[in-house]
């Protein structure tokens, strides 16, 4: 079980998989005011940096699920190297339908909410492991700005316009599905950079290292047309940010 080889490979060096940086977490980890011990679950757990660095500077304790054996291997070193392998759990497998055992004071899924077909069956499968009072973290796209038309949607990435809503829309939206928006930590485009040029120079490399390998004619494309596509869309017309969420 695996996610695409793509995504593996372009995404190698990452240690955080969405257009947050560190600090963008770090900010987030204080903005929650997380105590130590206390539980956190993260569905789409990439790399693990969440989880090991709040683990390090908060005390909490985790379980992260991700499908990328990679990406799963990596946070598991990560966790050894931030001395807080004791503190955290790093389980290789398909989030979709993942309830824990015990109840947590924190569910998250940052960037990944295709895992229950969307934001709102991500929010319910989240909240079945959740505790009364307890918070849900949602990592999401909005428009930043409404694209002009569907081919610069498109461009995006996004399968049309109707994929996202712009800011106040989307913060209603959670309003809607029966939560408050308590907090919310936004990235902007110096964290899109991090995202998306980080995988050129990845990209690059790899060639270099696999010019045989069967996915290297898609890559060298990748690298050819992602810098522009990126900074004509998504950087300016895309929006990411991670929302918490309290039941009504
Ligand atoms: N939350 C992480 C990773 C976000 S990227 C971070 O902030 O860095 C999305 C992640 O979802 C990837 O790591 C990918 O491997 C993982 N993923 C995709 N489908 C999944 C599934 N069905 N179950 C668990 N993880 C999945």
């Amino acid at each position: 079980m695996d996610i695409p080889r793509i995504f593996n490979i372009t995404e190698s060096a990452h240690r955080i998989h969405n257009p947050f940086t560190a600090d963008k977490f770090a900010t987030l980890g204080a903005a929650l005011r997380l105590e130590s011990g206390a539980r956190v679950l993260d569905l789409g757990s990439g790399s693990g940096e969440m989880l090991c660095t709040w683990a390090r500077d908060h005390g909490i304790v985790g379980t992260g699920i991700d499908m990328s054996q990679l990406f799963t291997e990596q946070a598991k070193l990560r966790a050894e190297e931030l001395g807080v392998a004791h503190q955290v759990k790093f389980i290789h497998g398909d989030a979709a339908g993942y309830v824990s055992d015990e109840k947590v004071d924190v569910a998250a899924c940052v960037g990944a909410t295709w895992i229950a077909g969307g934001v709102a069956g991500t929010i319910e499968l989240l909240a079945r492991s959740l505790r009364t009072g307890g918070i849900i973290l949602i990592g999401e796209p909005y428009w930043r700005q409404l694209p002009p038309t569907e081919d610069i949607a498109k461009g995006c990435l996004a399968t049309s316009i109707s994929d996202f809503l712009v800011l106040p829309e989307f913060i209603s939206a959670f309003g809607h599905l029966g939560y408050d928006v308590v907090e919310m930590v936004l990235a902007n485009q110096d964290g899109w950079d991090r995202y998306e040029a980080a995988k050129w120079l990845t990209m690059r490399r790899w060639l270099e290292a696999n010019p045989g390998d069967e996915l290297a004619k898609d890559v060298r494309a990748k690298l050819t047309s992602e810098p522009a596509r990126y900074a004509a869309c998504t950087r300016e017309y895309l929006g990411w940010g991670v929302f918490a969420l309290m039941s009504q």
